[in-house]
C-alpha cells in the first residue's frame, strides 16, 4: 500500500494540470493512468483552439503536456484504476489492474470519457479524415461543405445547427420518425434552412478514397431501399460515456451520467473532485479541462491541508 497526499486518476490534459500544480503545491501525489498520457489529445489529428498554439499536433501537446506536468515531482503509474472507494478513516483507497493500492484523503478523477461509436465499416479508417465526434473542435475544417450529421438528442440537434455555420448544407441522419431533442432545440433546428433531417435511415458504411472521405452508404429502415449520401465529413452524436463507473458508492451525477461538482469541483463526496469530460458542464473542450484541474487542486490544497488538522 502507497500513501500519498493525491491520487490523479486519468492523465489527459485535466489530469496532467492536476499534477502539474499538485506538484508546484509539493503534494505527494500519483498520477494513475492507464494508456499513454495525453487522453484525447492522442486521438486529434490538429488541435487549433488552445491559446498559445494557433495550431499543434494533439500527440505533440499530449507530450508538451506531460513532460510539464512531470517537471514538478507527481509519480506517473501507467496501470488502470479499477476501483476508488472511500474507508472509515476518511482516506481513499485506489485499487489498480495490477493490484496495487494506493491511499490519499483526496482523489482527483479525471479520467474523461468514450463517445459512443456507431461501429460501422470506415468509422475507424476515416477518424481524423472526415469522421469527427466534436463539432467545435473540428466543424471549421469544413467550410462550404455538405456535412451529414448522426443522432438524434440534444448533442446531434443543437450541433447540427452549430455546423451550418461553416457548412452549404447539413444532412441530419436519424434511424427514427421523430427527434429526442428537447422542443426549443428541434425549434431552432427546423427553422435553420441548411439543415434536412433524413429520418428513418441508418448509416450502413463511410465510404471515399485512400485520402478522404467521399459519401454515406444509408439504409431506410422502414423501406429498406439503399442509398449513397455525397458528404465531405461526417460528425456522430449518438451517446458519450463518462468513465466513472469505478467510484463506489453513489456519487451525484446528471442524466447522461456525468459528475456534478460544486464551483471548486468537489463532488457529493467530501475530498473527491472531479474535472474534465467527467464533469457535468456547459462544453467539453481542453481550456475547460485544465481550468477545472486548476480550480479542482488549489481547492483540494486547501481541503488537504484543514484534513490534517483534524
Ligand atoms: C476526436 C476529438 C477531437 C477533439 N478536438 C478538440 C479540439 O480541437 N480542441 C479542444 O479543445 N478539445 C477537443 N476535443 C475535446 C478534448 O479532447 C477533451 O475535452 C479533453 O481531452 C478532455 O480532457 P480530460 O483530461 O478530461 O479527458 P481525456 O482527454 O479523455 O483523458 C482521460 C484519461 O484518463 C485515462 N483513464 C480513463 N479511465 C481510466 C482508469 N480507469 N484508470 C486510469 N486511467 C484512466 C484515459 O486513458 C485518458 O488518458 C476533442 C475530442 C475528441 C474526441
Amino acid at each position: 500500500m502507497s500513501e500519498y497526499d493525491l491520487i490523479i486518476v486519468g492523465a489527459g490534459p485535466a489530469g496532467l494540470t492536476g499534477a502539474l500544480y499538485a506538484g508546484r503545491s509539493m503534494l505527494r501525489t500519483v498520477l494513475l493512468e492507464k494508456g499513454i498520457p495525453g487522453g484525447e489529445l492522442l486521438n486529434t489529428e490538429l488541435i487549433e483552439d488552445y491559446p498559445g498554439f494557433e495550431s499543434v499536433k494533439g500527440f505533440e501537446l499530449a507530450e508538451k503536456m506531460a513532460a510539464h506536468a512531470l517537471k514538478f515531482g507527481a509519480e506517473l503509474v501507467t496501470d488502470g484504476v479499477v476501483s476508488v472507494a472511500k474507508g472509515a478513516d476518511g482516506r481513499f483507497l485506489a485499487t489498480t489492474e495490477s493490484g496495487a493500492q494506493y491511499r490519499a484523503p483526496v482523489v482527483l478523477l479525471t479520467a474523461g470519457g468514450t463517445p459512443t461509436k456507431l461501429g460501422v465499416p470506415g468509422e475507424i479508417e476515416y477518424a481524423g479524415k472526415g469522421v469527427s465526434y466534436c463539432a467545435v473542435c473540428d466543424g471549421h475544417f469544413f467550410r462550404g461543405e455538405v456535412l451529414g450529421v448522426v443522432g438524434g438528442g440534444d448533442a446531434a440537434a443543437e450541433e447540427a445547427d452549430f455546423l451550418t455555420r461553416y457548412a452549404s448544407k447539413v444532412y441530419l441522419i436519424h434511424r427514427r420518425d421523430e427527434l429526442r431533442a428537447s422542443r426549443i432545440i428541434q425549434r431552432r433546428l427546423f427553422e435553420n434552412a441548411k439543415i434536412e433531417v433524413v429520418w428513418d435511415t441508418v448509416v450502413e458504411s463511410i465510404e471515399g478514397t485512400a485520402d478522404a472521405l467521399a459519401h454515406l452508404a444509408l439504409r431506410n429502415v422502414k423501406t429498406g431501399a439503399a442509398s449513397a449520401l455525397p458528404v465531405g465529413g461526417v460528425f456522430i452524436f449518438v451517446g458519450f460515456r463518462p468513465n466513472t463507473g469505478i467510484v463506489q458508492g453513489h456519487v451525484e451525477h446528471d442524466e447522461g451520467g456525468y459528475l456534478i461538482t460544486d464551483e471548486v469541483m468537489m463532488t457529493s463526496i467530501p475530498g473527491l473532485y472531479a474535472a474534465g469530460d467527467v464533469r457535468a458542464q456547459l462544453t467539453r473542450q481542453v481550456t475547460t479541462a485544465v481550468g477545472d484541474a486548476t480550480t479542482a487542486v488549489i481547492a483540494a490544497t486547501r481541503y488537504l491541508a484543514e484534513w490534517k488538522e483534524r
